[in-house]
Formats: structure tokens, sequence, C-alpha cells
């Protein structure tokens, strides 16, 4: 597919770094198809990361995911989910190559700055769950 989600997590909407991770993002070629601004419950981010949720990260995640709002996107180029997930960096900023978001602006594994779709089928999902049809264009 050409799409995949992404979300800009709570402490870097907090720290003002929306616009510098969406600079990255659209120099990287990918357009932005759909965005927002949202504030999750930790209810309604336990329901988003619920294939999680037998991990012993997930009440952290559900917590750190709902401290404060939230930029879900979609977003649109030649192979999307996996271009992302290079552009985003390791999960643990410490491994994040230089160049990526995480590197950049992550400050843990769960302060990790933006979440990146990892196949087509929980692209689709993780934008359904945000987006209805008409935001999608
Ligand atoms: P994402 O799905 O958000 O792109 P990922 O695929 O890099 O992240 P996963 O292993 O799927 O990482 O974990 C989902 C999210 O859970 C991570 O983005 C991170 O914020 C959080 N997380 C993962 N491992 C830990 C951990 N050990 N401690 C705290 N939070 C964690």
């Amino acid at each position: 597919s050409n799409k995949t989600f992404t979300m800009v997590k709570p402490h870097a909407v907090a720290d003002n770094n929306i616009g510098g991770i969406i600079q990255m993002i659209e120099t990287a070629g990918f357009r932005i198809v759909a965005m927002k601004k949202v504030l999750l419950t930790s209810e309604n981010a336990g329901k988003f990361y619920e294939v999680h949720k037998e991990r012993p990260f997930y009440a952290e995640l559900c917590e750190t995911m709902s401290a404060g709002p939230i930029i879900p996107m979609i977003l649109e180029k030649e192979n999307a989910v996996a271009d992302f997930r290079a552009l985003i960096g390791s999960t643990d900023p410490a491994d994040a190559a230089e160049g990526t978001i995480r590197k950049k602006y992550a400050k843990s594994k769960g302060e990790n700055a933006v979440h990146g779709s990892d196949s087509d089928e929980n692209a689709q999902i993780e934008s359904s769950f945000f987006f209805s049809g008409i935001e999608q264009f």
C-alpha cells in the first residue's frame, strides 16, 4: 500500500515539536492525507494498543499516550509503511540511527516521539480508529 498511520506522541506535542516532526516527514517525501489533534482517555489508548495488552509496559503505554493531546496523521508515499519505519528509527532512542525522528525527538522507549504502523493491515485499522472516510483524501 502507499499509506501509513502515525501519531505525534504527547511529550513531543507538549515540547512544541509538532512542526519539527512534520518538517522531517514532509522532507522525506510523505504527503499528509489526514491530520487532527486528539486527547485520548487511558481507556481509548488501551483500545488502540489492545494488541500489546499482555506486554509488561501496557499500563505505562496507556498512561503515556493519554498524558496530553496527540496528533494522529495518515501519510502517503510509495512503500509508506517500511519507509516510515526507517524514517522514525528504533523504538529505543539509544538505538535510533542518525537522521531519524526518534534520534532527534525521542526521550525514552515510552516517550519515543512518534508511532508508526508496522504493516499495511495495521495502518488501515489504525487509520480507521481516528479518521472517517470523508477525512481521508
Ligand atoms: P510503534 O508501534 O509505536 O511504532 P514500535 O513498533 O517501535 O512502536 P512496539 O514494540 O510495537 O514498538 O511497542 C509499541 C510502543 O510501546 C512503543 O512505541 C513504545 O512507546 C512502547 N514501548 C515499547 N517497549 C517499551 C518498554 N520497554 N517500555 C516502555 N514503553 C515501551
